[in-house]
Formats: C-alpha cells, sequence, structure tokens
C-alpha cells in the first residue's frame, strides 16, 4: 500500500480514518458508559456492605445517628426500632429490664461510651418478626431497615434525616420508600 501517492487515494484515506475515528469514538462511548455503571454498582455494594456493618452493632450507639449513619430493624408495623435475635453474637447481653439496664448504666465509664449489651428499649425478635417490604427490582419481600443521621449541624438549626428502606440482598439494592426530616432528633 505505501503512502498515497494522489489526490484521490488521499480522499479515499482521510474517509477510511474518518470511520475508524467514529468507530473508536462509539467504543470508547460504550466503554465509559460501563465504568460509570460499574461505578455505580460499586457504591451501591459499598453502602450496602456498610449497612449490613452497621445493622449488626448500631444498638450498642449512645446517640444513635449523630456522629455518622445508623441503621435498623424495625418492627412488623415499622414503627419501632428492634434488634433481630439471628444476627446478635450468642454472648451478647440482652438487658431485659429498665432496672437491670439502670444497674449497668451506673457502671458505664463514659457517657459516650458503646453499650456492652442491648438496651431493654430494643426489642430482640426473631427475623421472622422484622418488618418487611417489596423490593422494587424483584418483588420480592425483604427486610425494611430504618436509615437515620444528623445531616446538618449548625447554630442556625439542625437537620435529621430518617427513612425507610427496602434492603435486597438478592438484587444487592436498596430502594427507599419513606423519608423525612426534621430540625431535632425525631421522637421514635
Ligand atoms: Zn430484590
Amino acid at each position: 500500500m505505501g503512502f498515497p501517492t494522489n489526490i484521490e487515494a488521499l480522499r479515499a484515506n482521510i474517509e477510511a480514518l474518518r470511520a475508524v475515528v467514529a468507530t473508536r469514538q462509539n467504543a470508547v462511548k460504550v466503554a465509559s458508559d460501563e465504568v460509570v455503571r460499574q461505578e455505580r454498582r460499586c457504591q451501591e455494594n459499598q453502602a450496602i456492605v456498610e449497612i449490613l456493618n452497621d445493622l449488626l452493632n448500631s444498638w450498642q450507639d449512645h446517640d444513635p445517628g449523630k456522629n455518622h449513619d445508623v441503621y435498623f430493624f424495625l418492627d412488623a408495623y415499622l414503627r419501632q426500632r428492634v434488634v433481630v435475635r439471628e444476627f446478635l453474637p450468642d454472648d451478647a447481653k440482652v438487658y431485659q429490664t429498665r432496672k437491670e439496664w439502670e444497674e449497668y448504666d451506673r457502671t458505664r465509664s463514659w457517657h459516650g461510651a458503646n453499650y456492652d449489651g442491648v438496651p431493654y428499649w430494643y426489642p430482640v425478635v426473631n427475623l421472622d418478626a422484622a418488618g418487611k417490604s417489596e423490593c422494587s427490582e424483584c418483588k420480592s419481600v425483604q427486610p425494611v431497615v430504618e436509615h437515620y443521621v444528623q445531616t446538618y449541624d449548625s447554630p442556625e438549626g439542625d437537620e435529621w434525616l430518617k427513612e425507610h428502606l427496602v434492603l435486597c440482598l438478592d438484587c444487592n439494592s436498596t430502594t427507599v420508600f419513606k423519608s423525612k426530616t426534621s430540625d431535632s432528633r425525631f421522637y421514635l
């Protein structure tokens, strides 16, 4: 082939190269769409890892939501936070009564320390009894969890976010179906 030796051949070469450029541009577009898609899935999966980790120990938090996002399972009516028995370590302490709790509370080293057992105000229930709803993607019935966090903290005013989301590990997805904000801690 070699370098074109007349104007028609050079023009043909330009046309051929334009077509190659168009094909490559399309390939770049497809690849970058895939990168965006993978990044989004990656972030979603990472978020689920954090939710699951938090569900294991949010009952230890003395002021849930104040310093970081917290997640709780809910009762069947989606009104009250609960702790799921199946996800408690075998040796986890559960304070059954206010009296038991108060005795423990007096021995705590400092106000902000993590609780060493499940406070009496969280009912410990079987997973069967935890609140559930339909996953928007696969339509199966999955646990609902409460997400709670202080989203804004300032002298002019605070903001607290409370939302319910369906947590589906079949799809590795979450669906927010109820979300509220408040200028102070929610009454729970
Ligand atoms: Zn699903």
